[in-house]
């Protein structure tokens, strides 16, 4: 079998990915004293936490009264009741001592004149259940995600983690009783694999904007964790429901934060109108980030786009003045400059909605714990493996996720996760050996993928899907459109069959690895669009203009898809949990949406 140089490794732990869900699980379970390794493609501060701009979401109340269970019913509306009450719940009450222990670890928050962490209003984000809008959105300037990775990898340092960096993991190791054993990664500076052997292994993979052409995040945000829990037979979940950001910078994708608006920023159509006015009277321009991208969807559709082309929108920010704007705001003005050309204290920005965040992922319950539907049993966990972050689907966010409430969710449930494994995993204990089968497996497909000898090359069918996506899988969707657009994704998926890898070496091989991501893609977009085809409703960021209205009768349930070697996806369905963790607060039933 070996043209490979394979070298093995034990920990207790296995933490896949070091964004700040990894990391904040990786430094946990140091802590608590377990052998603990992170394996990461990139350098652990090049992970697409760091451009996280606005802020973290938790209900300290520094600026204004509030509390977790306003967070909470907010969070629920959100996610336009296809959130599990239980996740969100622990995610809102746990916010606030999350927050604490960041600022503790040294995470340098804006201030307040007090000298309180600084809070900024963000979109959806209200007190008294609906009525006021909360100053809860903890801030570093516009620098919040780079200033909690940079902390969490210090701790990890500090605590003694060991570092796989450069390593990139294909696939997960099971066994025969579908219990995860270990994962195989693939050492990209020296051209090893590594056989990690691990009581629990954590995936932290991020999301997968990467299967659209236009997107916010990083190239590297490719649904790595998604695909290797596919190929391990499980189910991904809710991959419908993508979320588009109403403010990337036209032409350029990158993110303008919400914060802008929070800090009092507004849009306006060709007319110069504040539209926003129109659709979402209270919030307006802090509406949520479904109901925005979708009228200004709206506005440039109906001819009312600013531009030659009337296909984009403008974001106004100098009635703020140059002083707020270079203390709250100093990397949007850079952002703005560089990619738009534009110096935001004198011209607007110019926008439009891209994908920015994915909410469907591995399914979890609320420790992290990976769960599928077995034997009739819908939270079945699966032995050995966790799911944190943007990869995972608690689901806290449900049909679609609030502004400041991811930073949240991969803090809080990297701590969960490590604070689970502290209670399950003992350190030290002899592992089983690893599943002679499952490492076969593993390293067969490696060598077929790094052989590949077809005729179509990577960047030709990940071009395809991205298209494809971009075009079908869009802010709104009809029967017509995403059927042509899973005739296409069909197609491009068996063309993976053909795929050509050009350069056969082992070290620094970028076309071999972005095969491997190409080939996690494809699964992440195949399910998204044929489970947004399959669900007959509009719920959250899922607008289908032939089923306008959200049917809870029918469709209140998370989506499962499975995906078959050939590309053939299966659907089933999982109960939200429409119960609480404690009886600090009801189950929170579901209402009709009013802006
Ligand atoms: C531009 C932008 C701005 C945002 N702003 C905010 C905000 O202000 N507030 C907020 O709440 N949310 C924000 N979000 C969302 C939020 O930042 C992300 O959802 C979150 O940071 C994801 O964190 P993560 O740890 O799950 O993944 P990431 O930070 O994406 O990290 C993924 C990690 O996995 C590793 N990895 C992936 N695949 C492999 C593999 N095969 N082998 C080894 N390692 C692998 C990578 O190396 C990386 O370390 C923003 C997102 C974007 C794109």
């Amino acid at each position: 079998m070996t043209e490979y140089k394979i070298e093995h490794h034990t920990y207790d732990v296995v933490v896949v990915g070091a964004g700040g869900a990894g990391l904040r699980a990786t430094f946990g379970m140091a802590v608590k004293g377990l052998s603990t390794a992170c394996i990461t493609k990139v350098f652990p501060t090049r992970s697409h936490t760091v451009a996280a701009q606005g802020g973290m979401s938790a209900a300290l109340g520094n600026m204004g009264p509030d509390k977790w269970q306003w967070h909470m019913y907010d969070t629920v509306k959100g996610s336009d009741w296809l959130g599990d009450q239980d996740a969100i719940e622990y995610m809102c009450r746990e916010a606030i001592p999350a927050v604490i222990e960041l600022e503790h670890q040294g995470v340098p928050f804006s201030r307040t004149e007090e000298g309180r962490i600084y809070q900024r209003p963000f979109g959806g984000m209200t007190t008294e259940f609906g009525k006021g809008i909360a100053h809860r959105t903890c801030a570093a300037a516009d620098r919040t995600g780079h200033a909690i990775l940079h902390t969490l990898y210090q701790q990890s340092l500090r605590h003694d983690a060991v570092f796989f960096i450069e390593h990139f993991a294909t696939d997960l190791i099971m066994d025969e009783e579908g219990v995860c054993r270990g994962v195989l990664a693939w050492d990209l500076a020296n051209g090893i694999l590594r056989i990690f052997r691990a009581q629990k292994v954590v995936l932290a993979t991020g999301g997968y904007g990467r299967a659209y052409f236009s997107a916010t995040s990083a190239h590297t945000c490719t649904g790595d964790g998604n695909g290797m829990v596919t190929r391990a037979g499980l189910p991904l979940q809710d991959m419908e429901f993508t979320q588009f950001h109403p403010t990337g910078i036209y032409g350029a994708g990158c993110l303008i934060t919400e914060g802008v608006r929070g800090e009092g920023g507004y849009l306006t159509n060709a007319k110069g109108e504040r539209f926003m006015e129109r659709y979402a009277p209270n919030a307006k321009d802090l509406a949520s980030r479904d109901v925005v991208s979708r009228s200004m969807t709206i506005e440039i559709n109906e001819g009312r786009g600013v531009g030659a082309k009337q296909d984009h929108i403008h974001l106004h920010l100098e009635h703020l003045g140059p002083e707020v704007i270079h203390e709250r705001l100093p990397g949007i003005a850079e952002s703005a400059r560089i990619f738009a050309g534009v110096d935001v204290t004198k011209e607007p920005i110019p926008v439009l909605p891209t994908v920015h965040y994915n909410m469907g992922g591995i399914p979890t319950n609320y420790h992290g714990e990976v769960v599928t539907l077995k034997d009739g049993e819908p939270d079945s966990v699966v032995p050995g493996l966790m799911a944190i972050g943007e990869c995972a689907c608690v689901s806290v966010h449900g049909a679609n996720r609030l502004g400041s409430n991811s930073l949240l969710d991969i803090v809080v449930f990297g701590r969960a996760a490590a604070n689970r494994c502290a209670e399950t995993v003992t350190p030290g204990a002899t592992q089983h050996e690893l599943p002679a089968a499952g490492v076969e497996k593993v390293l067969a497909r490696f060598k077929r993928i790094h052989h590949g000898n077809g005729n179509t090359s990577t960047a030709q069918i990940r071009e395809a899907m991205q298209h494809t996506m971009q075009k079908h899988a869009a802010v709104f969707r009809t029967a017509e459109t995403l059927q042509e657009g899973v005739d296409k994704m069909n197609e491009i998926y068996a063309s993976f069959n053909d795929v050509a890898v050009k350069d056969r070496s082992l070290v620094w091989n970028s076309d071999l690895m972005e095969t491997f991501e190409l080939a996690n893609l494809l699964d992440c977009a195949q399910t998204s669009i044929q489970c947004a085809m399959n669900r007959e409703e509009s719920r959250g960021a899922h607008a289908r203009e032939d089923f306008p209205d959200r049917n809870d009768e029918q469709w209140m349930k998370h989506s499962i898809a499975w995906v078959d070697e050939a590309g053939k996806v299966s659907i089933d369905y999982r109960p939200v949990h429409t119960y609480t963790l404690t009886d600090e607060i009801e189950y929170i039933a579901p209402k009709k949406r009013v802006y």
